[in-house]
């Protein structure tokens, strides 16, 4: 037991400074679809937590929390993203976003299908049967969906959903972020609806998911070049109140141009689109390595995420890979963004004389094991 403990607090130790914290990054990988080349072997190998992609002239491993292969369920995936949701009920702003490549299965792991719900139906589900399980507080809760789509915001609850050409958009659709004095963001004018009930919680949920793909004219998957965010607000009523925000996130395709060879309107989305999303990372990166300045104002996606991603907040990226050799390009761009979300505070930020006394603990706590061992 003594052994167990030394080496307890010698892992701890060595965790310390690299504030491992709260942001995780799953992965997971669609099944191989008929049409893609099913004769080469898939350039992707998973462990639990780890993913290496070799193919000609790449040899890369990467680490991630939790690795969901293609055999994986949508239970699997939930039964991993239930603790988070925990901390939505305890009060702390949650962000779950899907990541990745078009195609790979970000809306399959965020909405799911009939029958084989995603993230966000079971995830209101999950709130529902808490509140009433939990005698000890009240809960109340609201949905709100947007569309952020070339820099602009779309109410995709609002009463009257007109038609839109994507040049209109930038008129017609045009939200914006207020900041309030506690430090929490709003958007202003945005659709807050009430929801009392798990029934008309889905009505509400699926009515967004109709906005988001009916309202446009003359284009073609708009939905792969735009960011969908769907905000469950909780109010746990007890002594006090305390509110929180649930963000679940289907992030618009993370493709590069030149593989599609994009022009003029399509050239303008994947542009908006690249750039949220490395405005994305940079944040995240910029967090993890607990840096004074976090650069939110860089994209609309990033301001309206603020006051849910840094201190107190718990983010999770669902990043999405596909196991063909087709897209192995894409898959190794994923994971490096995976990466780059993951990577921890490197020993050189520590101070020296902290260093020293870390290392003469680790010293001891290590010779402490050894002693242990040989007793045994
Ligand atoms: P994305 O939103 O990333 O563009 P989709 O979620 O639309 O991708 O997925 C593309 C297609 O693959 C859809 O028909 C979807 O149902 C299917 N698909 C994706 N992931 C899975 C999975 N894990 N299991 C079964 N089907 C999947
Ligand atoms: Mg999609």
């Amino acid at each position: 037991r003594r052994r167990r403990e030394a080496l307890d607090k010698l892992i701890d130790l060595k965790e310390l400074g690299q504030n491992s914290g709260s942001i995780r990054v799953f992965c997971r990988v669609r099944p191989l679809v008929q049409t893609n080349n099913v004769k080469t072997k898939s350039p992707v190998t998973v462990e639990q937590e780890k993913i290496a992609v070799k193919s000609v002239g790449i040899k890369k491993e990467f680490s991630v929390d939790r690795v969901f292969d293609q055999e994986s369920t949508q239970e699997d995936v939930f039964q991993e993203v239930k603790p988070i949701l925990r901390s939505a009920l305890d009060g702390h702003n949650v962000c779950i976003l899907a990541y990745g490549q078009t195609g790979t299965g970000k809306t399959y792991t965020m909405e799911g299908t009939d029958g084989k719900l995603g993230i966000v139906p079971r995830a209101i589900q999950e709130l529902f049967s808490h509140a009433s399980e939990d005698s000890s507080s009240t809960y109340s809760f609201s949905i709100s969906m947007l569309e952020v789509y070339l820099g602009s915001l779309r109410d995709l609850l609002a009463p009257r959903q007109p038609l839109f050409r994507p040049t209109e958009c930038s008129t017609a659709c045009n939200l914006s972020i207020l900041a309030t004095k506690n430090g929490a963001v709003e958007v202003e004018g945005l659709t807050d609806v009430s929801i009392t009930e798990l029934k008309k919680a889905n009505q509400w949920y699926c009515r967004g998911r109709r906005a988001r793909s009916t309202s446009w004219t003359n284009v073609n998957d708009v939905s792969s070049r735009s960011h969908c965010l769907t905000r469950i607000t909780i109010r746990r009523h007890g002594a006090t109140e305390e509110v929180s925000k649930l963000w679940l996130i289907d992030l618009g395709g993370s493709e590069r141009l030149l593989k599609t060879g994009a022009s003029g309107l399509t050239m303008d989305e994947g542009k908006a689109i690249n750039l949220s999303l490395s405005a994305l990372g940079d944040v995240i990166a910029a967090l993890r390595r607990k840096r004074s300045h976090v650069p939110y104002r860089n994209s609309k996606l990033t301001q309206i995420l603020s006051d849910s991603l840094g201190d107190g907040s718990k983010v999770l990226m669902v990043v999405h890979i596909s196991p063909s050799e087709d897209d192995v390009g894409e898959t190794v761009c994923s994971l490096s963004f995976a990466k780059r979300a993951r990577s921890i505070e490197s020993n050189r930020d520590i101070p020296e004389d902290l260093k020293m006394l870390k290392q003469k603990r680790i010293t001891e706590l290590d010779k402490e094991v050894c002693d242990a061992d040989e007793e045994l």
